[in-house]
């Protein structure tokens, strides 16, 4: 098992919600890492994680990502598609400064729980993806934290 993660903090948030919602993490047609990852955080609640504002180990099988490191994909849901690596980037440019983390900081996953805890209330406002109940959301990361913590 590798000793550090580097991961967005969208996806982990991502992964504390559906921990929240569901008990078991499953592959996605993308191929990629989400449900390794996921596991491998709730099994280990002191491994570090890197946390950048990038293509992350979630990303690295997944059949979106180009040899420049950056994602292919597209956010359909919204009236006009937009770029989901110019989404992502955006939305953890907000979390960081929200977080009062750095880019590039290393930190355990349990401090990062704790982190989101002390914001949960009103980070769903923040980190809900479009078309997404911030509501679902919430009760996602509620209970994601509370297993979890
Ligand atoms: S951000 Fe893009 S490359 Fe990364 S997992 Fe999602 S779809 Fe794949």
């Amino acid at each position: 098992m590798k000793e550090l993660l580097i991961l967005r903090p969208h996806h982990i948030l991502d992964i504390i919600r559906n921990y929240g919602h569901f008990e078991k993490f499953t592959p996605h047609p993308y191929g990629h890492a989400q449900h390794r990852i996921s596991e491998i955080l709730v099994s280990n609640p002191n491994i570090k994680i890197k946390l950048i504002n990038g293509s992350d180990d979630i990303c690295t099988p997944c059949k979106h990502l180009l040899l420049n490191g950056f994602c292919n994909d597209v956010l359909h849901q919204l009236e006009v598609p937009v770029s989901k690596q110019e989404y992502n980037d955006s939305l953890d440019k907000k979390l960081f400064p929200y977080l009062n983390l750095k880019e590039n900081s290393i930190i355990t996953f349990k401090e990062f729980l704790k982190i989101v805890n002390n914001k949960t209330p009103g980070i769903e406002e923040i980190c809900s993806h479009p078309k997404e109940d911030k509501n679902f959301r919430l009760e996602g990361l509620k209970k994601g934290l509370s297993k979890l913590l």
